[in-house]
C-alpha cells in the first residue's frame, strides 16, 4: 500500500496520461501514474501518425531521442471499388524540413520512451496495476483510487482520468455514460514487415521519408469507415475501422474487411512477401463534439479518448489526447499554485482552456459531420466512390465513343444512382457540415 498523499493520480499511461503526468511532474507536483499494462504502450494501438507540434509543446527537444519511424512527405487518399481506385495525392519536398511536422511511430516503443521521460521528470510510475475504483468522500468529491493490488485507498487532491476510450472507471463511477455504438469505431490493424529498401522502393521514398494512404469505398461495404496504410522504417501498418453500430447491423467482421482490403489489386503489391508480426484491435471515439461528456468535477478531470476528444474527420486523436493531458496538467498546477482546492469550479479552467484551443474549435466546427456520415454512409462510402471510379474509367478508356456521349453517360450514371435532388441534397448537407 502507498501511504503518502499525492498532488495528483493519473490513471493510464497512453498519450494523454503521459502528457499530463509529465507536465505536472516537470512543474514539481507529486504525481502517481498507474497503468494496467505491463509497460506504457503495451496496451495501446494507433496507426500511427505523431503530430510534432503538440509533442513539442510538451517536450520541445523530443526529436533528439524519441523512437520515430519516418517523417511524412506524402498523403494519398483513395476512393476504391473492388478492382480500382481513384486517388488524390499530395507530396511535397517542403515536408523534408529540419523539424518535420508529422511522423509515423510505433506506439509500443513511443509510449515506453514517453514513460521514461515521465519518470525522469519525477513522477512515480507503477505499471501492471489496474485502478478498480474511484474513492469519493461523503459529498461525492473524488479523493483517491483503489487498485487491483489491494492495500486500501491511495489519496490525491485530484485524479486525472486518462484511461482511454472504454474508460470503465469513469463510467462505473457515473461520471459519464458508456459511448454508444454509433459513437465508436472498431479498428483492426496488422504490422507487415519488409526490408527497409523494399518499402522505400514500393512507396518511392528515400532516407526517412514516409507516406500515408487513406482509403474509402467498397472496402467498408457501405459502412462508415476507412482503411489506412502507413509506412514505417521496416514495416507497413495496414488497417481498417468502421463504426461499431455498422458492424452490428451488417454482421460483417472487421477481420473479413481487412483481408479484402489487403488483397485489393492496389494494396496487395505493396504488402507482397511481407511477414505479419502483429495483429491488434482497438476502439476509436468518433462521436465528435456532441458526444463529449462532462470534463471535470470535484476532484477529477477526464482527458484524451476517455473524454471522446478525437477528430475522426481529420483522423487526429493522439494530438488531442496529448494536448488535453497537458492542458489538464496546467490547470491543476495553476489551482495548486493558488493553494485553492480542486473543486469543480476551480477545475472548470480546464474546460475553458480546451474551448480556447484547437481541440474544441475543430470538434465544434465538424459537430454535425459524424451523424451525417453515419446516416448517409451508403452514399458517401459506397455509391460515390463507385461513381467516381466509373467516371474515371469512362474518361480514360479510348474506344471510339465520342467524348460528348461519354460525358452524357457519366452524368446519366450519377443521376440514375442518385436523383438530381439527391445529388444536390448531399452536396448541400456536406457543405453545411463542413463550413
Ligand atoms: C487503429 C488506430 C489508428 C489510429 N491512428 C491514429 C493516428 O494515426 N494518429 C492519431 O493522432 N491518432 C490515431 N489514433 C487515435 C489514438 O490512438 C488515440 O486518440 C490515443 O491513443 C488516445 O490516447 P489516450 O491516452 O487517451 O488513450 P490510450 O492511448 O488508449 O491510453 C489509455 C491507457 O490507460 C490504460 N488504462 C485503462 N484503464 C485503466 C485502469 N483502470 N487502470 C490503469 N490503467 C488503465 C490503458 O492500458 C492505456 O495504456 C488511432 C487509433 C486506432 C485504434
Amino acid at each position: 500500500m502507498i501511504d503518502e498523499k499525492f498532488d495528483a493520480i493519473v490513471v493510464g499511461a497512453g498519450m494523454a496520461g503521459n502528457a499530463a503526468a509529465y507536465t505536472m511532474a516537470k512543474r514539481g507536483l507529486k504525481v502517481l501514474q498507474l497503468e494496467r499494462g505491463e509497460y506504457s504502450g503495451s496496451k495501446n494501438v494507433q496507426g500511427a501518425i505523431l503530430y510534432a507540434d503538440m509533442m513539442e509543446k510538451i517536450i520541445p527537444d523530443f526529436r533528439e531521442d524519441a523512437p520515430l519511424e519516418r517523417h511524412l512527405i506524402e498523403q494519398r487518399f483513395w476512393m476504391m471499388t473492388d478492382n480500382s481506385h481513384t486517388g488524390l495525392q499530395y507530396r511535397s519536398d517542403d515536408f523534408n524540413e529540419e523539424s518535420p511536422n508529422r511522423y509515423t511511430i510505433i506506439r509500443a516503443q513511443f509510449d515506453k520512451w514517453f514513460s521514461s521521460k515521465v519518470r525522469e521528470a519525477g513522477a512515480l510510475v507503477v505499471c501492471e496495476t489496474t485502478v478498480t475504483e474511484l474513492v469519493q468522500d461523503a459529498y461525492g468529491k473524488v479523493i483517491g483510487v483503489k487498485t487491483d493490488r489491494g492495500g486500501g485507498q491511495i489519496h490525491a487532491d485530484v485524479v486525472v482520468l486518462a484511461e482511454g476510450v472504454t474508460g470503465l472507471l469513469g463510467t462505473r463511477a457515473g461520471l459519464r455514460k458508456i459511448p454508444k455504438p454509433t459513437e465508436v469505431a472498431l479498428a483492426v490493424k496488422e504490422m507487415h514487415f519488409l526490408p527497409q529498401e523494399v518499402i522505400e522502393q514500393r512507396f518511392n521514398l528515400k532516407g526517412n521519408e514516409g507516406v500515408v494512404i487513406e482509403a474509402v469505398g467498397t472496402i467498408s461495404k457501405g459502412m462508415t469507415g476507412m482503411g489506412f496504410i502507413y509506412s514505417n522504417r521496416e514495416c507497413i501498418s495496414v488497417g481498417l475501422g468502421c463504426l461499431v453500430s455498422d458492424f452490428q447491423s451488417s454482421g460483417v467482421s472487421p477481420y473479413q474487411l481487412l483481408e479484402k482490403f489487403k488483397s485489393h489489386p492496389s494494396v496487395a503489391p505493396l504488402l507482397e512477401g511481407s511477414e505479419v508480426k502483429e495483429y491488434a484491435a482497438h476502439l476509436i471515439p468518433e462521436g465528435g463534439y456532441k458526444a463529449i461528456p462532462q470534463l471535470y468535477g470535484d476532484g477529477w478531470v477526464v482527458v484524451g479518448d476517455a473524454a471522446q476528444l478525437n477528430n475522426a474527420i481529420h483522423r487526429e486523436g493522439s494530438n488531442l489526447a496529448m494536448t488535453s493531458g497537458r492542458i489538464a496538467a496546467e490547470t491543476i498546477f495553476q489551482v495548486k499554485s493558488r493553494k485553492d482546492p480542486m473543486t469543480a469550479q476551480n477545475l472548470s479552467l480546464y474546460k475553458k482552456m480546451l474551448d480556447d484551443s484547437f481541440i474544441m474549435k475543430d470538434l465544434k466546427k465538424y459537430k454535425d459531420m459524424p451523424k451525417l456520415l453515419h446516416i448517409q454512409s451508403q452514399n458517401f462510402f459506397l455509391t460515390y466512390p463507385q461513381l467516381v471510379n466509373k467516371a474515371m474509367e469512362n474518361y480514360l478508356r479510348v474506344d471510339g465513343t465520342p467524348k460528348k456521349e461519354k460525358q452524357k453517360l457519366t452524368m446519366k450514371s450519377f443521376v440514375s444512382a442518385r436523383s438530381w435532388a439527391g445529388l444536390f441534397g448531399d452536396a448541400f448537407r456536406l457543405a453545411r457540415a463542413w463550413r
